[in-house]
């Protein structure tokens, strides 16, 4: 440490930081910086110093760098990381020098990682390192994608991971820490960024409840079983700090508990299963999950879309809805591979169950004044949450109406709870329509087809905003989706749930 000049302590330096001076010189424009580019700017009145592949133009900083200016020049025109470690290791540079953020070191050809655009990394390569101005704006945030740190106290270690985006939410961060592994996923759009480390030493796995959000900012804290001082977070697994697309990262799954089972109807049981202590995971309304069983010492897998525990009838969070069960609908099947392993489970047995997948998004109903669910058989699981948000957070919506498919009356999901519902909430109607009923059955009756759906489904007003979910068997699916096209709605006004 050395003594700062007066008008050069830390909160005059976050007030120059947030004064929309150009620290950088280069008017916000994020570069790649090559190697030889970087030893350029190896002077006090021109420095640059690369840190974990982000390289910072720390010019403005030199005097009101606590360590010193020299400290601080042993790295110019370098990579400073290891140099950085051993002195700053606690410093939140990235957020202390993020207006200094002159962009990212340029990848080798030949230890070139996975690129997240072909298109643009070919630009790269013929540019060496310099892109054009108009493309380094659309590329930069996507290759600058989130980073992490670490800090120790005697007891606790954090990781911070920055997220660089502003709405972050709770759904859309996975954590795992089980074994002295930790797994820390962030979905951002359709890329994902991952942490996966073996940790140095045991850590309580009590994660879920150690978990921090702040805007753009992630905190994980983990407790050390012993307060010893950690030499490194950990070994990293293969994908660690790594930014891709969301498809190319491999499925992950965790051992879960099954805790209870009860019926649904004769065939189809709600499954509760407990996540493990380390993991916080929520299923977006309109994901599903996939389960994974050895059956026959083969491992199979398949999806399922997960539900609440029931429909909530005031609107409020359901009370074992709190991050840690996971709820699924599931028909057994007697011929079904997959069911019948599921339903020869114990209680106390364990499954594995994978991170969220599906193309729904929330902002789909958000918009929308009327929403029409179409449901054949268990197609009414995804229904569910969606029926719960929409009912709960959705205040332009006047009307929601649930066409439930089925075969016979006892096939029926959860009647009497939608029954209630609609009794309960004005904007709610639901329909039943069997495909094989008894000869009491009084209401409506087929197969999905175009004179039912011109009957059932309708605008509450002549140009109201309207989306027609559908998810249930394939042809039913399929054939509901072309009757509509035929019925005039549009591709962005019918959303179809699929695999
Ligand atoms: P399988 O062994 O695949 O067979 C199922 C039944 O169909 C058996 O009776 C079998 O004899 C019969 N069958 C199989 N193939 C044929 C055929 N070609 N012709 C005629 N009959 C055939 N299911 C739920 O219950 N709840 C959910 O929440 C749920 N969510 C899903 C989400 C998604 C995205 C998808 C794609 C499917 C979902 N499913 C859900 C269905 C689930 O994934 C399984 O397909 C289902 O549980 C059957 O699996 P199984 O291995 O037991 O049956
Ligand atoms: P089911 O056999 O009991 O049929 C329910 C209703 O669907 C029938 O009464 C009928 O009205 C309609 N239907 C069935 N076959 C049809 C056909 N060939 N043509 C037109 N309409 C038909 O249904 P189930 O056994 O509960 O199966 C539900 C299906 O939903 C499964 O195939 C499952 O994979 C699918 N599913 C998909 C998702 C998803 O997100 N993609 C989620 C849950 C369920």
């Amino acid at each position: 440490q050395v003594p700062l000049k007066p008008g050069r302590s830390l909160m005059d330096w976050i007030r120059l930081t947030k004064s929309g001076k150009d620290l950088t010189g280069l008017k916000g424009r994020l570069i790649e910086v090559t190697e030889d580019e970087l030893s350029k700017h190896n002077k006090k009145e021109d420095c640059w110093i690369c840190i974990r592949g982000f390289v910072y133009n720390v010019t403005p900083y030199m005097e009101y760098h606590p360590g010193g200016e020299d400290e601080l020049m042993k790295a110019a025109g370098t990579d400073g990381t290891d140099l950085f470690d051993q002195v700053h290791r606690w410093v939140n540079y990235e957020s202390m020098l993020k207006e200094c953020l002159v962009g990212r070191m340029a990848v080798k050809p030949i230890a070139a990682p996975k690129e997240i655009s072909s298109a643009v990394s070919e630009d790269k390569k013929q540019l060496n390192g310099v892109l054009p101005e108009k493309k380094v704006l659309a590329s930069s945030a996507k290759d600058l994608g989130p980073s992490y740190d670490w800090f120790q106290t005697d007891s606790l270690v954090t990781i911070v991971i920055y997220t660089k985006q502003k709405d972050m939410n709770a759904e859309l961060v996975i954590v795992d820490c089980q074994d002295k592994r930790l797994r820390g996923e962030i979905i951002i759009d359709d890329h994902s960024y991952l942490v996966e480390v073996d940790l140095d030493h045991a850590v309580s796995e009590d994660v879920a409840g150690n978990f921090c959000l702040l805007q753009h900012l992630l905190e994980i804290i983990l407790s050390k079983k012993d307060n010893i001082h950690w030499k490194m977070l950990g070994q990293p697994r293969e994908g660690h700090n790594t930014f891709v697309k969301r498809t190319d990262r491999g499925l992950f799954y965790r051992k879960c508990k099954l805790v209870s089972k009860t019926e649904v109807t004769h065939d189809t049981r709600l499954f509760c299963l407990m996540l493990p202590k380390g993991t916080h995971l929520h299923v977006p309304t309109g994901q599903h999950v996939y389960l994974k069983q050895i059956i026959a010492g083969t491992e199979v897998v398949k999806p399922y879309t997960p539900v609440l525990p029931f429909l909530p009838l005031d609107f409020q969070e359901p009370p074992r809805h709190n991050g840690v069960h996971i709820y699924l609908m599931i028909k057994i099947y007697s011929r079904g591979l997959f069911t019948q392993a599921l339903d020869h489970l114990q209680i106390g047995d364990y499954i594995f169950v994978s991170n969220p997948e599906g193309n729904f998004k929330k902002s789909q109903v958000q918009t929308s004044e009327d929403l029409i669910l179409l449901a054949g058989g268990t197609g009414f699981t995804p229904m569910v949450k969606l029926l719960n948000f929409a009912l709960t957070e959705v205040s332009c919506l006047r009307t929601v109406k649930l066409i439930s498919f089925n075969k016979t009356e006892d096939d029926i999901l959860w009647r009497n709870q939608l029954e209630q519902l609609a009794l309960k909430d004005e904007r709610f109607e639901v329909q039943f329509i069997l495909s094989q009923p008894t000869k009491d059955w009084v209401g409506k009756q087929g197969k999905i087809s175009s004179s039912l759906l011109s009957e059932l489904v309708k605008r509450s007003r002549k140009d109201s905003k309207v989306l027609i979910c559908i998810c249930g068997p394939s042809p039913f699916t399929e054939q509901g989706v072309q009757y509509l096209k035929d019925l005039g709605y549009s591709q962005e006004e019918i959303h179809a749930f699929t695999a």
